[in-house]
């Protein structure tokens, strides 16, 4: 495992803002926030990214970020709308390697959004798609 901030942070051997804690996981400031309130839910238990975090633990971070979500619109931040958000794999935008979903308050002109390929505007097929999910129907 090595060395892994957010597994520091959870042993108490690192700083951070902390905004809720239970027996499975904690949620934090993020410390290089895209928007003032910007929060980090991390599980107890280090998993890199999807494919080793147990379903039930991402179900139960999805209902803090819900509740955190919920608790940042209430708190006088600036907050007209919330992403929930997480990277997975460096491709995705991961940066430290053990999940976490992000709950980013947004407001208007904030700066901050998804930008979109070449080609975007260029609509697929429904044939090409009922071959994408054909290839995924397969993996479930
Ligand atoms: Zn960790």
């Amino acid at each position: 495992m090595g060395s892994c901030i957010f597994c520091d942070i959870l042993a108490g051997k690192s700083p951070a803002s902390m905004v809720y804690e239970d027996d499975l996981c904690a949620a934090f400031m993020d410390i290089h926030p895209i928007t003032p309130g910007h929060v980090l839910v991390v599980p107890r238990q280090h998993c890199e990214g999807l494919a080793d975090l147990p379903p039930e633990l991402g179900a139960h971070l999805f209902q803090t970020a819900q509740k955190i979500g919920l608790a940042i619109a209430r708190s006088g931040l600036r907050c007209q709308g919330l992403n929930l958000f997480l990277a997975d794999g460096k491709a995705a935008g991961q940066q430290v390697a053990h999940v976490h979903l992000h709950v980013i308050p947004r407001f208007e002109r904030d700066g901050f959004g998804l930008k979109f390929p070449p080609g975007y505007d260029n609509l697929p097929e429904r044939a090409e798609l009922d071959i994408i999910s054909q290839k995924i129907r397969r993996r479930l």
